[in-house]
């Protein structure tokens, strides 16, 4: 007998796919939930997910590669993961995905929204046995749909989106500047793992940034400025609470188009 079509619903710790989990709980109750864990996470995005298994009353199934991110550098030659090429998605979320998969019929459900038309196209997979299905942009669900789902559900919204408007690795080069004040300012540790690599880099003669034309020195010893130009861009200092900061904020950037199993 043929195996039945597998529904899975990847957990990324960010918005979008917390709110679609919380959004299909009832119409799909096989719905199988996943988080592809690369060893490089923010603590809040653990927590997140740990969060959602809770209010989901189902194992979200943490899978991953079997190998940290020095592995994979090395692979690569040392190469640090760029937006024009991205290895660590690759091979620290497709590819444990795939595995996950195996030969298996599955759809896989993706957070994408009405409103994110430029996300179209975006890499969900290569295999033909795993086909996408998109319900929010099916039924037409916006950005304050998607917010005031995780209100009204009592899970609120992570709470790196104090500082953060992505989720996915704490290096991740889809940062914005500001962002990585943030994670100077909120996880020294983490900010510090990060500019060694990029100090690496520098010391093989490489002009490498993980944040474009600047390096994370820089972006630090301009961190004021920084701040001080992201609030006039964002308005968050003026937004009421967290709800109202991410809801104002921008999201069609380049630099938020980030593959939907990182960030949504
Ligand atoms: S979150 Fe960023 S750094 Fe991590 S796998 Fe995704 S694209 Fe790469």
């Amino acid at each position: 007998m043929e195996k039945p079509i597998r529904h899975l619903l990847g957990l990324s710790g960010g918005k979008d796919s917390a709110a679609l989990a919380i959004y299909m709980k009832e119409k799909v109750p096989e719905m199988e939930y996943f988080f592809a864990d690369t060893g490089s996470e923010l603590p809040e995005t653990l927590e997140f997910v740990n969060i959602m298994q809770d209010y989901l009353g189902k194992e979200i199934t943490r899978i991953n590669s079997g190998r940290d991110f020095e592995h994979f550098l090395k692979l690569k030659g040392n190469f640090l993961p760029n937006a024009h090429f991205r290895w660590c998605t690759q091979y620290m979320k497709l590819a444990p995905f795939e595995k996950f998969v195996g030969t298996d019929k599955a759809i896989t459900y993706v957070g994408i929204r009405a409103d994110e038309l430029y996300r179209e196209g975006y890499l969900v997979s290569n295999k033909s046995n795993i086909q996408a299905k998109y319900p929010f942009k099916e039924d037409g669900l916006l950005k304050e749909d998607i917010l005031r789902i995780l209100e009204d559900s009592g899970v609120g919204i992570p709470k790196y989106y104090n500082w953060r408007s992505r989720s996915g690795c704490y290096f991740c080069f889809f940062q914005r500047k500001e962002e990585w004040v943030g994670l100077y300012e909120n996880h020294p540790e983490l900010f510090e793992k990060a500019r060694v690599y990029e100090q690496f880099h520098h010391e093989r003669g490489r002009n490498y940034t993980w944040s474009p034309g600047e390096s994370l020195d820089h972006i630090i010893a301009r961190a004021d400025k920084i701040k001080a130009e992201a609030e006039v861009r964002y308005d968050a200092k003026r937004a009421k609470n967290l709800f109202e900061a991410v809801l104002q904020e921008e999201d069609d950037a380049p630099e938020d188009q980030s593959c939907p199993i990182c960030s949504i």
